[in-house]
């Protein structure tokens, strides 16, 4: 584990293993009494030190997936904690491990706990943090964001500029949409959950954008065409990654196009 502070922000980035192979890596946060996800409950003996160091007395989750709600039943188990997810996300958060088996092997099991409804803002010791809606990654997605200082937290919604995989569930029109929104906002640099840091975080946010409407138009132009969901996915996306065998196929580059091609 790595631990470090930029921006008032202690930032703990670990690279998680499943059977010899380095995984996707994760980062969570703390800032003054907030702990902002809290990583995969098969990270919890590794995150411990970050966790017994910090200050928290709440929790708050961009959203409710395994990796970034793993440790929440443990971390509230040892004391009182308020958790804090979108509203939309509040019933899984009560099931015991709802996401499939290979998840489970890759991030653990999540144990069930108990969240409050994520109110518009979150006060912290010394700031105020809007809570933005931004699904489109998870229907459950919010960023928070401290204007006075512009560091904006992300969740999963950047990740990366150029996406060439996602989940079923996931919606790049949706994606694309929240990432416009937040330009609605005064921010500067960006915490995200698997790329860390970026001091740079609206030319980021905009890179994502420009690599996003470029790509739903020449869906778009290849559904004019005639061309089918399977054709557009093989032209754009010729590569086979590991994730789309290991998941079977519930990672697939297929997601990306057929997600732009169910709202044309
Ligand atoms: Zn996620």
């Amino acid at each position: 584990m790595n631990v470090q502070t930029i921006e008032g922000v202690t930032i703990a980035h670990v690279i998680p293993e499943s059977k010899g192979r380095k995984m996707t890596p994760v980062y969570l946060f703390a800032v003054d009494n907030m702990l902002v996800d809290t990583g995969p409950s098969n990270m919890y003996k590794t995150l411990r030190p970050f966790f017994d160091a910090q200050s928290y007395d709440f929790i708050a989750l961009t959203h409710n997936h395994e990796d970034h709600s793993g440790n929440v039943a443990e971390l509230a188990n040892q004391r009182e904690l308020p958790v804090y997810v979108h509203e939309i996300g509040l019933e899984e958060c009560f099931l015991e491990t709802p996401y499939p088996y290979y998840r489970q092997l890759a991030w653990g099991e999540r144990k069930p706990f108990q969240p409050s409804k994520m109110p518009d803002q979150l006060t912290t010791s010394n700031a105020t943090w809007d809570v933005i809606f931004t699904p489109g990654h998870a229907k459950d997605h919010i960023s928070l964001l401290d204007e006075q200082t512009g560091r904006l937290f992300t969740g999963d919604l950047f990740v990366t500029p150029k996406p060439k995989v996602i989940m079923e569930a996931e919606s790049i029109p949706e994606t694309l949409r929240s990432l416009k929104k937040l330009l609605n906002y005064e921010f500067t640099s960006i915490f995200c959950c698997h790329s860390g840091y970026h001091k740079n975080g609206k030319d980021m946010i905009n890179l994502k954008i420009e690599h996003l409407e470029a790509l739903i138009a020449q869906v778009h132009e290849l559904t004019d065409l005639g061309h089918s969901i399977d054709e557009i996915d093989k032209l754009l996306y010729p590569k086979t990654y590991p994730i789309e065998t290991v998941s079977e196929g519930q990672w697939s580059s297929r997601h990306i196009v057929s997600s732009i091609v169910e709202e044309q």
